[in-house]
């Protein structure tokens, strides 16, 4: 009988984009954040993280980046600025350890795309180095880390179907009664969300202090029905959005003329979220917008795990 030898540990964690069906944008804090009231949902486009121990002749640290080919690869950085070497410097200074892996990242989440698809790819970080290191970290510390990364973040670490407030950091899982079909159209052009943000300051300088709630969504939600979902889904972004880009505008009328119940823009965009009455009138729709001319279309259901463990896909 042999034994098998473990030569190198690989950890692979999966971690999911997001939608908001509710996104209640307030006048901004004197700490130069936007209080948010939001429903998050996390939908099956996700990336995937694997962490490896470096051998002893090997750097300590590297990160290396595959990419979906609708992404373009420059858009995302691979040094320090890699929320990803974020994370795992603030991981590693938490438990007092110095920062060690080999990591590789599937990215198929658009980039700046309003999916939160680098809050994604921290979330997964914060996973695959706490098990990666052994170091045992506790949720609350798992999600006071995250929320340090950034507002999306501790969303990514629960998944499902969340309600965010504070800046979004401060997450509590809803009763979701639905699966959810939705078709995701990404932009060549990210928009990045300080603009979006900043042009909602410009167009709304009245906005209440406190954001506009989420009540009846939530019923919505709970019902499971997504007719009434579609009716009473709210993005206080998608006007400076749209302002910024009316491309965007066109694509979201187009979508509703072929059917869809409802186009929104994802977060501070350009993606554009149509929600669907079931799988196959998802992919219906979807073959329109393509035979419309749009290259990159994508279909994906709700809501779905925050980052998890998944079978080594990395041998
Ligand atoms: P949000 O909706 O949370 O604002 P987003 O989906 O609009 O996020 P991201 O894809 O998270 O945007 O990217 C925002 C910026 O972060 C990018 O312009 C990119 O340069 C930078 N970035 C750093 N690390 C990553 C990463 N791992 N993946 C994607 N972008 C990253």
């Amino acid at each position: 009988m042999s034994i098998p030898v473990r030569t190198s540990v690989n950890i692979t964690v999966r971690s999911a984009a997001k939608i908001n069906l509710h996104l209640g944008v307030g006048a901004p804090r004197d700490d130069g954040f936007h209080p948010l009231t939001t429903v998050y949902q996390a939908v099956g486009l996700c990336d995937d993280l694997t962490a490896t121990l470096p051998g002893e002749q090997d750097a300590p640290w590297d990160l290396r980046l595959r990419v979906a080919d609708y992404i373009d690869p420059g858009a995302v950085p691979v040094d320090d600025d890699n929320i990803v070497a974020r994370a795992a410097t603030l991981l590693a200074a938490h438990h007092g350890v110095p920062v060690r892996g080999h990591i590789d990242v599937d990215k198929a989440i658009p980039v700046a795309g309003g999916l939160a698809g680098g809050s994604a790819d921290a979330a997964a970080a914060l996973v695959a180095l706490d098990r990666l290191w052994d170091a045992r970290t506790s949720d609350d510390d798992l999600l006071t880390l995250a929320a340090e990364l950034g507002s999306d973040v501790p969303f990514a670490l629960i998944g499902g179907t969340a309600l965010g407030t504070g800046r979004g950091e401060l997450v509590t899982p809803l009763p979701d009664g639905g699966t959810w079909w939705w078709v995701l159209v990404p932009s060549r052009d990210g928009l990045a969300t300080p603009d979006v943000y900043r042009h909602f300051d410009k167009l709304f300088p009245d906005a209440p202090a406190v954001p506009p709630p989420a009540d009846e969504l939530l019923d919505a939600v709970a019902s499971g029905d997504p007719v009434r979902l579609a009716r009473l889904l709210r993005n206080d972004l998608q006007e400076p959005a749209l302002d910024l880009r009316p491309d965007l505008g066109v694509l979201l009328e187009r979508g509703e003329s072929e059917g869809a119940l409802r186009g929104i823009i994802s977060g501070s965009g350009p993606t554009c979220a149509f929600l669907c009455e079931s799988s196959d009138h998802a992919r219906d729709l979807a073959g329109a917008l393509m035979r419309h001319g749009r290259t990159v279309v994508l279909v994906a259901n709700g809501a779905v795990a925050g980052a998890h463990l998944v079978e080594n896909l990395h041998g």
